[in-house]
C-alpha cells in the first residue's frame, strides 16, 4: 500500500512542479514514507533522516517531510526529536502534501498533520490522474480496519474501514492499464470488506476483468472472517483472477485466535480453505504467523505447526511476536523470548521444506509467465507465475508486458530459471 501511496504523492507534487530528482544530493524535497507494523520503524526513521543530513552538511537542507503510519503514530515526537523534519503526515492526510509543501517553502515551524480526511483524500486524489505504468500495479480500494486485532495498529494508524467509489475505482484501473498494466493487485488493509453502497469486492473484481488488455488480477489482504461465498464462486468464474490467496491465519490455536481477537476459529479457517480448493483445485496459499503471542504454550504452537503441514502454504511469512505501542497486547506479558525464537526457527524449517519441495515440483512444468522488465544482465527477462513465483528467462526479443509459457528448467530458492515454449520449440527445430 505504500507503493502505492507514493505514487500518488507523486502525481500529487507533480502538480506543483516537484519532479524525481536522479540524486539525492540534488534534492530539495524528501519525503520518507514508512510502515509501522514491526518493531524498529521509528529508528529507521532517524536513520536515514540522518543520511540525508549528511550528504546536505553544506548546503541547504532541502524540505524533509515524513509520511504514513510511524508519522501516524509517532509524529509529535518525531518532530520534537529530529529538528531536521519540517513535516508528519499521516496516510489519511497526505492529499494535503501541496498545501504543506507550499507553506513550507514560505515558513519554518514544523508542522504535525495526521487528521483521518480519508473521504477527502480520496476525493482529492480521483481528481488526479494516476501516473503508474508498471506492468504490475497496485490500486487501493479499501483502507482501515474495524477488526481490532489485539497485536495490530492499523486501525490507530489507518483509522476505520473506508471503501472508495466503485465508479471511481473503475476509472483508474482503465487509466493504470492505458497506462500498461496487464496486472492489477486490489489492495486494502481488509480488501475483501470492500463495500461501497452494496458491490463487494467479486463485484469489482468481475467489473475490472472487462478491461480487455488487463489480464491478471490479485488482490490482498484478505480477513477470513469476510471471505464470503461470492469471492470464493469467483475464484470458479472469472478466469484473470489468480490462483494465489493470502489469507493471513497468525496462529493454529483457537485458544490464540481468540486472546488475539481474530474473530474466527481454525475450523472455520479451514473451511475457506477446502470451499476455495473444491470450487479451484489450482488455488495455492499463503499466510501470516505470529510466533510467541503472549500466552502461547508449546501446545499452541503444536497446532500452528499442524496447520501449515495441512495446507501447505506456498509462502509462509512469519515474525516473533512484536509488541507495538499503543495497541493492547503492548502490555501483555511477553513468553520467553529464547522460547520464542527456538519456535520461530522450527516453524521456520516446517515452512521451507513445504516451499522446497514446491519449488521442486515445477521444474520440468510449463508456467504462464507475466514478464515485467528486462534485467541489467543482457537478454534476461524478469517476470512472476500465476503463484508469484519468481521466473527468468534468456529471450531474444522483448518480453515486457508479455504473458509466456514457460518451461521451468532448474532453480534456486528464489528464483526459477526457464525457456519459453516459442523458443524451444525453434531450437527443436533447428535441431
Ligand atoms: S484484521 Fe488485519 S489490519 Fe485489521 S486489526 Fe487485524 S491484523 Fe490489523
Amino acid at each position: 500500500m505504500n507503493e502505492y501511496d507514493s505514487n500518488r504523492v507523486y502525481d500529487l507534487t507533480n502538480k506543483i512542479d516537484y519532479f524525481k530528482a536522479e540524486n539525492l544530493n540534488e534534492a530539495n524535497l524528501y519525503v520518507l514514507n514508512t510502515c509501522h507494523i514491526r518493531e524498529k520503524a521509528t529508528d529507521k526513521v532517524y536513520h536515514d533522516i540522518g543520511r540525508v543530513k549528511k550528504q546536505f552538511r553544506k548546503k541547504k537542507k532541502p524540505i524533509i517531510l515524513v509520511i504514513g503510519c510511524v508519522a501516524q503514530a509517532e509524529g509529535d515526537i518525531l518532530l520534537k526529536k529530529e529538528k531536521y523534519i519540517d513535516a508528519v503526515i499521516g496516510p489519511q492526510s497526505y492529499h494535503k502534501i501541496n498545501e504543506i509543501i507550499l507553506d513550507l517553502e514560505k515558513k519554518q515551524n514544523p508542522i504535525n498533520y495526521t487528521e483521518f480526511d480519508v473521504i477527502e483524500k480520496f476525493d482529492s486524489l480521483n481528481s488526479i490522474k494516476n501516473s503508474c505504468n508498471k506492468i504490475s500495479s497496485f490500486l487501493t480500494i479499501q483502507e482501515g480496519c474495524n477488526k481490532f486485532c489485539k497485536f495490530c495498529v492499523v486501525p490507530y494508524t489507518r483509522g476505520a474501514e473506508y471503501s472508495r467509489s466503485f465508479k471511481e475505482l473503475i476509472i483508474e484501473a482503465k487509466q493504470i492499464v492505458n497506462n500498461g498494466a496487464k496486472e492489477i493487485t486490489l489492495l486494502g488493509q481488509n480488501v475483501n470488506a470492500y463495500n461501497f453502497e452494496g458491490k463487494k469486492l467479486s463485484d469489482l473484481i468481475y467489473e475490472i476483468s472487462k478491461i480487455n488488455d488487463l489480464q491478471r488480477i490479485r488482490y490482498t489482504t484478505s480477513h477470513p472472517k469476510d471471505f464470503t461465498q461470492d469471492l470464493i464462486s469467483a475464484h470458479k468464474d472469472c478466469e484473470k483472477l489468480m490462483p494465489l490467496i493470502h489469507l493471513p491465519v497468525q496462529s493454529g490455536s483457537n485458544k490464540i485466535l481468540e486472546a488475539m481477537n481474530r474473530k474466527h476459529t481454525i475450523e472455520e479457517y479451514q473451511k475457506i480453505i477446502d470451499k476455495l480448493n473444491k470450487v479451484n483445485s489450482s488455488i495455492k496459499f499463503s499466510s501470516d504467523f505470529i510466533i510467541g503471542y503472549p500466552g502461547e504454550t508449546l501446545e499452541d504452537f503444536k497446532q500452528t505447526k499442524k496447520l501449515i503441514k495441512n495446507v501447505k502454504y506456498i509462502n509462509s511469512y512469519s515474525f516473533i511476536f512484536s509488541a507495538r505501542p499503543g495497541t493492547p497486547a503492548f502490555t501483555l506479558k511477553k513468553i520467553s523470548q529464547s522460547a520464542a525464537k527456538e519456535r520461530l526457527i522450527g516453524f521456520q524449517s516446517i515452512a521451507e521444506e513445504i516451499k522446497t519441495k514446491y519449488k521442486e515440483t515445477l521444474i520440468g512444468r510449463i508456467s504462464s509467465v507475466l514478464f515485467e522488465n528486462k534485467t541489467k544482465e543482457g537478454n534476461k527477462y524478469f517476470g512472476r507465475d500465476e503463484y508469484l513465483n519468481s521466473v527468468i528467462v534468456t529471450s531474444n526479443e522483448s518480453l515486457v508486458g508479455k504473458i509466456k509459457k514457460v518451461k521451468i528448467m532448474r532453480g534456486n530458492h528464489n528464483t526459477l530459471y526457464g525457456e519459453t515454449l516459442s523458443n524451444l520449440n525453434q531450437n527443436n527445430y533447428a535441431a
